[in-house]
């Protein structure tokens, strides 16, 4: 088969096959993968003012020996430390989602298998089952680490809009509550009920972006301000649907506001709409309907993991790869599997 012949078979492919394509094309060229060089870059980022010990904080270390870590032309010696004032020993990658992982190229494909946002069966296949469930579970750890990214204070006109998702315990054994759900199935009740979970997204102009599980059912606003007074000030002009809870909000915290009927007979007053947010939760539907359905336990990793590749317009380049897997190191994550496992929301 020529080159001609595979282009037109590749042009004949849907969009998610032809990215998978591209990807599995890119990882098979000169190493890209290899180039990078995350280790350093997270020792770098990690210790820019210094070493400090990631139990106690203290500066006061000295060096304790080598550990090895395995890479695919062969072992390195990485520095390992011991504080002087908790007497433990820690590396680089202690508290972060990589710590006891020691092979760095399965962390950078994974890493392009996020962005890519492939499901977990998916990870499983492009990495070549190199690497068992368990360790796939690194994605929440990832997750766990960039949800403490900070939010920054938002810019003057805030888009706002609630959406829902139907509550699911997926994965979850001995289901007492009600009958278990098929996969995508719909509500057991009509309108909004205790069956689905609210989920708030607020986006300023400049991109600054909230997402976040605000909990099951209507919500009320005691419940938005905690989760976004925080990010918002009377200099904010906040664009909403006409839900009541919105303007009750606006009106105690003394912000300009404007609404738009569900109708969408109005859709545009000026500068102020709120097409970029209900883009933001179309996209974010439509890329969640790929995992076939999500724990609720799970769903503020997934809305943190989708912000995170909205942020970066879902370019799988070294620079981005590069960026999330530095960045998830640079956060301390101290949850094991069994308790991201357990928890309610992982909040
Ligand atoms: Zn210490």
């Amino acid at each position: 088969m020529d080159l001609k012949e595979l282009k037109k078979l590749a042009n004949a492919l849907n969009d998610s096959e032809k990215r998978e394509l591209v990807y599995f094309l890119q990882t098979r060229t000169t190493g890209i993968a290899n180039q990078i060089r995350a280790i350093d870059e997270i020792q770098e980022q990690k210790h820019k003012d210094g070493l400090v010990c990631p139990h106690c904080k203290n500066h006061s270390l000295e060096r304790f020996g080598k550990y090895a870590v395995k890479t695919r032309t062969g072992e390195v010696k990485r520095q390992r430390y011991r504080c002087n004032s908790c007497r433990q020993t820690f590396n680089d990658l202690t508290n972060t989602p990589l710590q006891r992982t020691r092979r760095p190229h399965i962390w950078v494909r994974y890493i392009e298998c996020m962005i890519e946002g492939f499901s977990l069966r998916k990870c499983a296949e492009q990495l070549n089952d190199e690497v068992t469930h368990v360790t796939l579970f690194w994605r929440h750890k990832i997750l766990s680490a960039l949800k403490q990214i900070p939010t920054d204070a938002f810019q003057d006109i805030v888009e706002m809009d609630e959406t829902y998702f139907l509550f699911s315990e997926k994965g979850r054994r001995n289901i007492t509550e009600r009958k278990p759900r098929k996969r995508g199935g719909k509500a057991n009740y009509r309108g909004i009920s205790h069956d689905q979970v609210c989920v708030l997204v607020a986006r300023d102009r400049q991109k600054m972006t909230y997402s976040g599980v605000l909990g099951r059912g209507r919500i009320r606003t005691t419940e938005l301000d905690e989760a976004i007074g925080r990010y918002l000030s009377d200099s904010n002009v906040l664009c909403t649907d006409s839900w009541r809870a919105f303007s009750s909000y606006a009106n105690s915290k003394g912000l300009a506001h404007y609404r738009f009927k569900s109708d969408g007979k109005q859709r545009v007053k000026g500068v102020y709409y709120i097409q970029n947010v209900n883009s933001y939760h179309s996209c974010l539907k439509k890329w969640m309907d790929h995992f076939n359905g999500v724990a609720t336990k799970y769903l503020q990793h997934y809305l943190v993991w989708f912000q995170y590749l909205d942020s970066k317009e879902y370019e799988n380049t070294a620079s981005n790869k590069k960026n999330m897997l530095v960045k998830s190191c640079l956060f301390t994550v101290t949850d094991t599997n069994t308790k991201l496992r357990i928890s309610a929301y992982s909040c």
